[in-house]
């Protein structure tokens, strides 16, 4: 899933001056799931605003939505009829959500409530990690299942490098400390009876399917009408 985190207040109230009727709009897909951007994320925002501008002497109308998502036209028509009145619209969605509304409703100022930070993994409550860059040419079949591009720190297609040490990574030391991304897919493969594989030399990628190309686009004839 796409992971988010909560922006600081302060900065969405660094958006909203002067605005008058602000809409707080929040996501049910992934926002939700990683406690960013869903209804109750919608309910506490829009709570902490109204008692920031009551505080502030200033009469601002604060209204609460959650579309089922925020990256699809079917879902974005529901508040058609309605949009026009905001002033503001802080959307609690991934950055392709608050794209999509952006483009969507041209006239409205739609701002960011969450700040998009990868495609990872529930491991616990409070707890979301790295797992895929999205890079548009798995190659999962050969490491493991565990993703170099993501999990080294060096995008290292062939590793480790000579920075892992005691299966730790070298870019972070202390609290911060990661295991080397190359040492699990090492360990991984061990444990399959696959370490051959590690022999074998990756070839080079093509990385015009990640993000060097600019702008990406999936067609899938099939499905269209
Ligand atoms: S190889 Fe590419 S698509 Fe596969 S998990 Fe890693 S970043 Fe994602
Ligand atoms: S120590 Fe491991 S994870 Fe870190 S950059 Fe080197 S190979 Fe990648």
């Amino acid at each position: 899933m796409i992971v988010a985190d909560k922006k600081p207040i302060e900065e969405i109230i660094e958006y909203l001056k002067g605005k008058q009727n602000i809409l707080i709009l929040g996501c049910n897909e992934c926002v939700t799931v990683c406690e960013a951007g869903g209804k109750k994320e919608v309910g506490v925002l829009a709570s902490a605003l109204r008692m920031y501008f009551q505080n502030q002497g200033e009469d601002v109308k604060i209204d609460e939505v959650t579309l089922e998502r925020q990256c699809d036209h079917e879902y974005l028509e529901e508040i058609r009829d309605r949009v026009d009145q905001y002033d503001a619209v802080v959307s609690l969605a991934c950055g392709v959500g608050v794209q999509f509304m952006a483009e969507k409703y041209h006239s409205t100022h739609i701002y960011p409530g969450v700040n998009t930070c990868f495609l990872g993994a529930t491991e616990e409550r409070g707890l979301w990690t790295e797992r895929c860059q999205a890079c548009g040419q798995c190659i999962l079949a050969t490491t493991g299942g565990i993703c170099p591009v993501s999990r080294c720190a060096k995008r290292l297609l062939n590793g480790p490098c000579g920075g892992s040490t005691t299966g730790k990574c070298e870019v972070k030391k202390g609290d911060e400390e990661i295991d080397c991304g190359w040492q699990l897919i090492v360990d991984r493969l061990q444990a399959l009876d696959r370490l051959d594989e590690y022999e074998t030399l990756c070839p080079v990628k093509d990385w015009s399917t990640d993000r060097a190309g600019g702008p990406r686009k999936v067609i899938r004839e099939d499905l269209k009408q």
